[in-house]
């Protein structure tokens, strides 16, 4: 018997799956009929900005190369492709840490985590291979880009967006987290600039609805909240003395009657318009803290401003106060204050001494409210919104919290804005035989907090596409998340010279049928790739209206009691694993060690656990193919431990989405072959071990297929279990009082003698035969019957 030698076999079979082709899943042809059976397997894509894969890579793409292996021999058409989200601050900064070209860092990273991957034994279909920094790629990006404008839902305007002072560029409320770059960690400040948003508004209402996407429960609350909706109504109140109205957004109309004063954020217009010059002093302070800053729970400030809004309900004049406790992202940036039922307003009321009515009693009905008074709250908020619409002072309207998404960036490493700026013509799409608007490569890319492409003159000047003028490009990049917004649509159709892709490929393999990724990127990624896919199908591009139709957030590989990640610095990658004990033990320990939606602590050690495992499979494997006989699949216990075997490790690979359990059990399959491997069916026993560990171990289970006399695992039929082996493992129990049978029924073949006399005992037929009797004894006869003496 040889060694088991993962150096040896590893490479040699990887050889030969590149040489047979054995991943690659070429497009249906056009006009062929749609098959049901066809799969997307799709795990989120790496950035290549970290010179190698780290464990959480590892785990994800060895769970879809599992679905992968499984889906195929089950006779699904499965597509599983792989590329690079190469655009973005990751790469750009882990390149201005070394000191090079981003180009350059990120085409090393992308050949060394190809070979990874490829060390790795994935199936991956690599002619599908696509990296965001490819003008063939980024042409369609920048096309998608003009459609948006096109489409009305992306659009420029001038307004307060985050600005990471360290990054030096504006970054998207998506990225913001508690106030600081989700990047850096640098604390944001809000810059007022012109800049291109992304509408996802447009879309708010939809995105809250997931129409045939099985999605986890906890993302779907995430997006929801993120998008924030809340039912309510626009209320005007008059400024009299200025003869203005101010708008404000409240979702309690039922407490109009208890306002006693209005509030403006330090931001709102009315405050720089209109304030006192106190007033205007604060705002300018206050307007400059952090939002957390204002929003804790701290003592109130703020400035009467000198003026008075009318309630429009009761004809009340409020002092309108400016004060940073209300938010001017938030509904219309301007407040009714209701201190009896607002906490917040409660403590500004007590600090500066001001009114307080209450206005809804202990048994939610209104009181001090006029005409009013008596209704339940829930239908006073009706009627007092019927009551404004019909004085025109108001109506039912709903807020949220989502914001249109900024997308550029004031950075050199990204795709290129494709439009043009005209003196006389306004901003003006690069025609589109004229796309991509290449990239240039400049020396100074380094941020300077304008995008370094507007010092590039030779790419700024160019003339105007519609009069022929001098004319500018925009100096600014794309956020790289929209690049990774419909980069899974691209894998379908990769090498599409004329379209960014074609319907009827795309409609053929998509909604992606399995999306395994972070939930880190709820807010984000997830939330903008459902918006650019939304918004496709309006325009008529493509079939359906989600894109991920299942999708599974893994847990975090951690080192050390943290998550493994870039910006903690406590990266392990999978190559001195790999060195010392080959991939497939690294591929089975990752997807061994715990459920995988769970986190997870590495140990390297842990490893050689499996490595022992696979050394008894190896050994086993060996032994069956010389000595035990030919054979086939007898009916013994070692069959139905195989069909049983076959049964979980089916269910929950394809079902239940549990990748530890299978392998525990085709371990016990192993252990109990052991014990007997010259058996009858010690050859099928053998058989389904090596093809049920496949998806996991590729590469000792092929060499193994061939020690058994057999050829191309990776193409064989996925075993079915036998449903009659399974059911071989109950009989039929006869059960007899005195020697005569009094009962008969089906029990599990697992039962001891005891347990069987417990149920002959329970049995009400039987029952009738020794109540207020004596038993005597039982006698077990095994697999048939229970005699139970009685007198
Ligand atoms: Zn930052
Ligand atoms: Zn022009």
């Amino acid at each position: 018997m040889k060694r088991y030698e993962p150096e040896q076999i590893e490479p040699k079979w990887q050889r030969v799956w590149e040489e047979a082709r054995a991943f690659n899943v070429p497009n249906p042809d056009p006009g062929a009929p749609t098959a049901e059976n066809h799969w997307y397997q799709l795990e989120m894509l790496p950035y290549p900005s970290g010179p190698s894969l780290h464990m959480g890579h590892v785990l994800n793409y060895t769970m879809g190369d599992v679905q992968t292996h499984v889906r195929r021999r089950s006779g699904w058409h499965v597509v599983r492709p792989m590329g690079w989200d190469a655009f973005g601050l990751p790469a750009e900064n882990a390149a201005i840490r070394e000191g090079r070209h981003p180009r350059e860092t990120i085409e090393r990273n992308i050949g060394t985590m190809r070979a990874q991957m490829k060390r790795l034994g994935w199936a991956i279909d690599w002619d599908r291979e696509v990296a965001a920094h490819q003008p063939t790629f980024y042409r369609w990006t920048q096309w998608l880009f003009q459609q948006f404008v096109a489409h009305d839902l992306c659009y420029r305007r001038e307004g307060p967006v985050n600005w990471c002072p360290n990054d030096q560029t504006v970054i998207a409320n998506e990225y913001v987290v508690d106030g600081r770059c989700e990047r850096c960690g640098a604390e944001v400040e809000l810059r007022n600039m012109t800049q291109w948003f992304m509408r996802t508004t447009a879309y708010a209402d939809e995105l809250l609805e997931y129409p045939g996407a099985d999605w986890p429960e906890k993302t779907k609350a995430i997006q929801r909240n993120w998008i924030g909706r809340s039912d309510g109504a626009e209320v005007l109140f008059r400024v009299d003395e200025l003869d203005l109205d101010i708008p404000v957004f409240t979702t309690r109309p039922d407490t109009l009657f208890g306002a006693t004063f209005f509030v403006v954020a330090p931001e709102h217009a009315f405050v720089e318009a209109h304030a006192s010059q106190e007033a205007r002093t604060y705002a300018k302070h206050a307007g400059a803290k952090r939002t957390e800053e204002r929003a804790a729970d701290t003592e109130k400030t703020g400035v009467f401003t000198g003026h008075y809004a009318t309630n429009p309900v009761n004809g009340e004049r409020l002092p309108i106060w400016v004060a940073d406790y209300v938010l001017m992202d938030y509904g219309t940036g301007a407040i009714m204050a209701v201190p009896a039922h607002d906490e917040r307003d409660a403590q500004f009321a007590a600090t500066f001494g001001l009114a307080v009515v209450q206005v809804i009693d202990e048994d939610g009905k209104l009181v001090n409210s006029d005409r009013f008074d008596g209704m339940p709250a829930e239908d006073a908020k009706r009627a007092i919104v019927a009551a404004l619409e019909a004085d025109g002072r108001g109506k039912a309207t709903v807020n949220y919290r989502l914001r249109d998404w900024s997308v550029s960036r004031q950075r050199y490493w990204g795709c290129p804005i494709p439009f043009i700026h005209c003196e006389r013509c306004g901003v003006v799409p690069v025609p589109e035989d004229e796309l991509p608007v290449i990239l240039p490569d400049i020396e100074d890319y380094a941020p300077k907090g304008k995008s370094p492409l507007a010092s590039n003159e030779e790419y700024m000047n160019v003339d105007c596409p519609k009069c022929g003028g001098p004319a500018q490009r925009d100096p600014d990049t794309m956020d790289t998340f929209v690049d990774s917004s419909w980069y899974f649509i691209r894998y379908v159709d990769p090498h599409n010279h004329e379209a960014a892709f074609d319907r009827d490929v795309v409609d053929y393999w998509m909604p992606v049928s399995q999306y395994i990724g972070g939930i880190d990127h709820s807010t984000g990624h997830l939330l903008y790739s459902r918006f650019f896919v939304k918004a496709m199908n309006d325009w008529g591009m493509l079939g359906f209206r989600e894109p991920f139709a299942r999708l599974f957030h893994q847990g975090w590989v951690q080192l050390g009691g943290t998550k493994m990640s870039k910006t903690k610095g406590n990266v392990e990658g999978p190559d001195a694993t790999v060195d010392a004990y080959g991939a497939d033990a690294v591929r089975l320990y990752i997807l061994f060690m715990g459920p995988a939606d769970q986190d997870m602590e590495w140990t390297p050690e842990g490893v050689e656990g499996i490595v022992r495992f696979l050394r008894r499979l190896w050994r086993v494997v060996h032994d069956v193919a010389e000595r035990a006989p030919a054979a086939g699949p007898g009916d013994t216990q070692l069959t139905r431990t195989a069909h049983r075997t076959i049964a979980k490790v089916t269910d929950d690979v394809l079902r239940r989405f549990q990748f530890h359990t299978p392998i525990s059990a085709v371990m016990e399959l192993v252990n109990e072959l052991a014990d007997d491997p010259v058996a009858p069916d010690a050859r099928f026993a053998a058989e389904t071990a090596v093809s049920l560990i496949q998806p996991y171990a590729p590469h000792i289970a092929e060499e193994l297929w061939t020690v058994l006399g057999h050829e191309r695992l990776w193409e064989q039929a996925w075993p079915v279990a036998d449903p009659a082996a399974l059911e071989q493992d109950t009989f039929e129990l006869v059960v007899q009082v005195n020697g005569k049978v009094r009962d008969r029924f089906e029990v599990s073949a697992d039962l001891s003698d005891d347990e069987l006399v417990q149920r002959a005992l329970a049995s009400e037929r039987v029952q009738a035969h020794v109540n207020g009797v004596t038993v005597r004894k039982t006698i077990v006869v095994p697999r048939k019957l229970v005699n139970i003496v009685v007198g």
